[in-house]
């Protein structure tokens, strides 16, 4: 790791303004210490923003659930409110990494990074979320643009995310049993006039799957999964899973998830 300066920033606007230059933040640093151990990034400050009161908490209303950027996993996963508005978000906080990940890592950090593997953003992706930054209010559709690439520019801070509490929903990841991250991961969210439903860990980046939210919208059951047709075209490929077989992953976990609804 080559050296850096350290800042804590108590609001958002100083974490801002402090964000210029090779400078970036720092949540829980679940993956931005790693991936600056391994010299896969460098910066020269870290601007610390979990001294900063307004960006943690949960907020829940009958239509969404706010979340704060630095709430963590484990936060999440605990909060009564989450467990009564969208039970399936608690249940994904609750399966990613380990104990002492979960503690560390927070929401904000893990759709900003954009991992193609992580579960957040599948669930961003299937609730709607509206993602609110420093700058302005980002419909989810448009954030996450590819591999560990997002809409947020340059000193943008996510501040929110903020959840449209669905009828039911449902999450189930094959998970990678070293690191827990997934191998394929269905996001299913059911809403009065559509079903949503999100991918994670088998493309290079967390998609919306269109033949099964068309398959799910029209019947919202098992065997509509059973109807829709998955390509295993433009799907990762590795030493973990072949395409072909991530294709028929998609559908057991898409049928587990309506399952749990
Ligand atoms: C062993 C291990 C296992 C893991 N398993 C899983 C898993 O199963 N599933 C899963 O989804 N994830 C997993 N993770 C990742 C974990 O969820 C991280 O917490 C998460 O990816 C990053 O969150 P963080 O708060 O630690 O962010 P950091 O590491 O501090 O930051 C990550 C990036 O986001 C930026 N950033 C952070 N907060 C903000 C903000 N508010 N606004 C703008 N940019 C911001 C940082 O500048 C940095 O670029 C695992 C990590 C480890 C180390």
């Amino acid at each position: 790791m080559k050296s850096f300066n350290f800042k804590s920033a108590t609001n958002t606007k100083e974490a801002t303004k402090l964000a210029t230059g090779r400078a970036t933040f720092l949540a829980g640093g679940m993956s931005l210490l790693p991936a600056m151990k391994l010299r896969l990034a460098a910066y020269s400050e870290l601007i610390n923003i979990k001294k900063i009161k307004s960006l943690s908490g949960i907020k829940v209303s009958s239509k969404s659930l706010k979340i704060g950027a630095t709430t963590t996993h484990a936060e999440v996963s605990s909060s009564k409110e989450v467990g009564k508005s969208i039970p399936s978000l608690a249940i994904l906080a609750d399966g990613i990494g380990d104990p002492q990940v979960r503690n560390r890592g927070t929401i904000g950090g893990s759709i900003a990074n954009n991992d193609p593997a992580a579960d957040y953003p599948s669930a961003c992706l299937a609730l709607n979320a509206t993602i609110h930054t420093s700058k302005r209010k980002v419909p989810v559709d448009k954030f996450f643009k590819g591999m560990f690439e997002t809409d947020l520019k340059k000193g943008e801070l996510i501040e929110a995310i903020e959840f449209d509490v669905p009828e039911k929903s449902g999450y189930a990841k094959f998970p990678n049993p070293a690191s827990r991250y997934a191998i394929v991961g269905v996001y299913v969210a059911k809403f009065k006039n559509e079903a949503r439903v999100a991918i994670t860990g088998a493309g290079s980046s967390v998609f919306r799957s269109k033949e099964l939210e068309a398959a799910l919208s029209n019947n919202f059951s098992t065997s509509a999964v059973d109807s829709a047709n998955i390509s295993s075209k433009g799907l990762n490929s590795d030493m973990h899973a072949s395409a072909d077989y991530r294709a028929h992953i998609i559908k057991v976990m898409a049928k587990k998830a309506v399952s749990s609804c």
